[in-house]
């Protein structure tokens, strides 16, 4: 594919992954290792990620940022994964609220936001959709039942909005400076129909952190609880029409969403091929490199085919999304429940082979590989509700 990116993307993905060599591999297994989920969170990391505009290089120039493409995105998520999937994943997601503001925000708000989110080397953003009792139903609600989905409220009052509920899972809502919330301003109407988005302060009055989930993958990537108890929002801080967060198809946010993570997969994969190399040219068994085992061989091959794949289609998806104004919705949920497919194999039989060369002791960063891996099956909806949405197009 090289031959088919340009010089401005490939000098963004060869920054990323010098950060990536520099300053992100050498603290992945550390934090990873670190008991307490709200203390492996490294903000020296982020101030260095920002002073190379990789924070904010999703934000349109116009803005202050580097308005860089998804093509570009899914090279520079890749690159970092390789080194930490879940410090990757905290830059992107900063990308993924990037596109929310320009999909949903007026010029005034833009302006406010991204003037504050580029002039802070620690500002970085949340989107709160989950709930305790609504998860797959915010994707793929039963029809007309105002019941399902999320149900934090918005109410206006007087000139305001009143925020009253809670949310679960939110990256970076015990690190965040503005938090998207999704909140019901119609209770008597589908979720896809009554729901507003609200773009919540840090250290609003009312709202408050609750426990930050102690996850057995990407453990540096922080989520926590939020609890809103009389949140007032200015009206100005609403993104969306009264009810139209639904209503507004297509978009960046939308094209973003599962190829982020599936770029972020195709890291994983080449983590755990750099792996299963450095083990089998540096390992001997039976009196010969490990490399030079059939068996090994096999599996090594096992790998790169699935990465290879992986990778197609995700630069396909993303040369798409750069050259064309459609989303392809079908492709979308594929590649991400391929991506989840492709790189849990992967990692397994990274695990694996180390397992044999080790004799069965279990190598911390082969571990965290699938660990990291396993979060794919459970995020942005699951795999089930992912291909259950797809079955309706097809
Ligand atoms: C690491 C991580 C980060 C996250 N970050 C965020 C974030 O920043 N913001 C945010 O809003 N959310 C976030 N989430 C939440 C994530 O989007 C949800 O976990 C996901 O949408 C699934 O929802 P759930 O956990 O409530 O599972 P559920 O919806 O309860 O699903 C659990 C299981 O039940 C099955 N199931 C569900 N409904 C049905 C049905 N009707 N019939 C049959 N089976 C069913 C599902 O297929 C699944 O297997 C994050 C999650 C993780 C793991």
């Amino acid at each position: 594919m090289e031959h088919l990116l340009t010089d401005t993307q490939r000098a963004w993905r060869d920054k990323a992954r010098d950060f990536a060599e520099a300053e992100i591999h050498p603290r992945s297994l550390a934090r990873d290792q670190i008991a307490a989920p709200a203390e492996t969170f490294d903000w020296d990391l982020i101030r260095k990620g920002s002073a190379l505009g990789i924070r904010t290089a999703a934000v349109p120039r116009e803005y202050g940022g580097h308005g860089i493409d998804f093509t570009t995105q899914a090279l520079m998520i890749a690159e970092m994964a390789r080194a930490d999937s879940a410090m990757a994943k905290t830059f992107s997601q900063s990308w993924k609220w990037s596109h929310l503001i320009v999909d949903h925000g007026n010029a005034e708000q833009k302006r406010r936001y991204f003037d504050a989110f580029v002039a802070d080397d620690e500002f970085v953003m949340g989107g709160g959709i989950t709930e305790p009792n609504a998860g797959s139903d915010n994707r793929m609600p039963p029809p007309d039942d105002p019941r399902a989905g999320l149900q934090l409220s918005a109410r206006l009052d007087g000139d305001t909005w009143m925020l009253n509920g809670s949310k679960c899972y939110i990256a970076n809502a015990n690190i965040g400076k503005l938090i998207f919330a999704f909140a019901r301003t119609d209770p008597h109407a589908p979720v896809q129909e009554g729901t507003t988005i609200f773009a919540v302060h840090k250290g609003a009055p009312g709202l408050n952190v609750g426990k930050v989930f102690n996850k057995h993958g990407w453990r540096f990537y922080q989520n926590a609880e939020l609890f809103f108890e009389n949140v007032r929002v200015a009206d100005s801080d609403r993104l969306s029409a009264i009810n139209g967060t639904h209503k507004k198809h297509g978009g960046k946010n939308s094209k973003f969403s599962e190829m982020e993570y599936a770029a972020n997969a195709v890291g994983i994969c080449d983590a755990a091929i750099d792996m299963a190399t450095a083990l089998g040219r540096g390992t001997q068994r039976a009196g010969t490199r490990l490399n030079e085992h059939q068996l090994f061989q096999l599996k090594l091959s096992e790998m790169h085919m699935h990465t290879e794949a992986l990778r197609s289609f995700v630069l396909r998806v993303a040369m798409e999304a750069d050259a064309t104004t459609l989303i392809s919705h079908k492709h979308n949920a594929f590649l991400m429940n391929f991506s989840a497919d492709a790189m849990q194999r992967v990692c397994y039989l990274n695990l694996d082979v180390h397992r044999i060369a080790h004799k069965g002791v279990i190598n911390a960063r082969a571990d965290k590989l699938v660990r990291d891996a396993i979060i794919w099956t459970h995020i942005a909806g699951d795999s089930v509700t992912r291909l259950k949405a797809v079955q309706a197009l097809l």
